[in-house]
């Protein structure tokens, strides 16, 4: 059973929630705070984190920046103002979804389940070593020139979909697909800045290689040396 950290001041939304997750069958646990929420993440293990981006001590932005510094769980942002949503969409703070309030407590439980369903272990690639790269995807590790790389999810995600077909040029669009994020204008910026991550971790080990090929107004391609 998967388990849910509900991260929301007010009592109402944050009991709506707990009812609509525990209907589909979720554990869930509910905080106030957003330090009191982080003591939590770092103490126990959530597959799932609902975060209210309006918090009595520190906003919710703040708690997942401090979040991904030790930890890749997926994060949905309740956002009231559009000023926020434009920082969510963003996703410079590392958010995987976000619902804007009023919202049905039944969609979020929807999305919870499309959030658990794409962050779930793939199917084993048929080639697991390729060039440089050795991929072991049940223990969703990838070892470049023998040194294990610490990327984060969606990093892994990516050289992952681009190590499954070494050469082929994926459009950003075909990216998202892979990860299974929708495709939206903001959303593709994005994949920009995972890649330039993922270059410099790259490049840490192996400073010459450049085996990311960017294409020009088409997207981007593995290149194995
Ligand atoms: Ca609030």
């Amino acid at each position: 059973m998967a388990t849910i950290l509900i991260v929301e001041d007010e009592a109402a939304i944050a009991d709506t929630l707990v009812y609509a997750l525990q209907a589909e069958g979720f554990g869930t646990r509910w905080s106030t705070l957003g330090g009191e929420a982080l003591a939590l993440l770092e103490r126990e293990g959530y597959d799932l984190v609902i975060l209210d981006v309006g918090l009595p001590d520190i906003s919710g932005f703040e708690a997942c920046k401090r979040l991904r510094r030790f930890s890749e769980v997926p994060v949905m942002f309740l956002t009231a103002r559009n000023d926020e949503i434009d920082r969510v969409v963003g996703l410079e703070i590392g958010a995987d979804d976000y619902v804007v309030k009023p919202f049905s407590p039944r969609e979020v439980a929807a999305r919870v389940k499309a959030i658990l369903k794409r962050v779930a272990p793939r199917e084993p690639v048929t080639r697991p070593s390729e060039g440089p790269f050795h991929l072991d995807s049940e223990r969703v590790r990838i070892d470049y020139h023998g040194q294990p790389l610490s990327l984060t999810r969606l990093e892994f995600q990516l050289l992952q979909c681009l190590l499954g077909q070494p050469e082929r040029v994926f459009s950003r669009e075909q990216l998202l697909d892979a990860l299974g994020v929708p495709a939206d204008a903001g959303y593709e910026r994005n994949i920009d800045s995972h890649i330039k991550s993922l270059r410099a971790k790259l490049r840490q080990v192996a400073p010459q290689a450049e085996p990311i090929q960017t294409h020009r107004g088409l997207g981007y391609s593995l290149r194995l040396e």
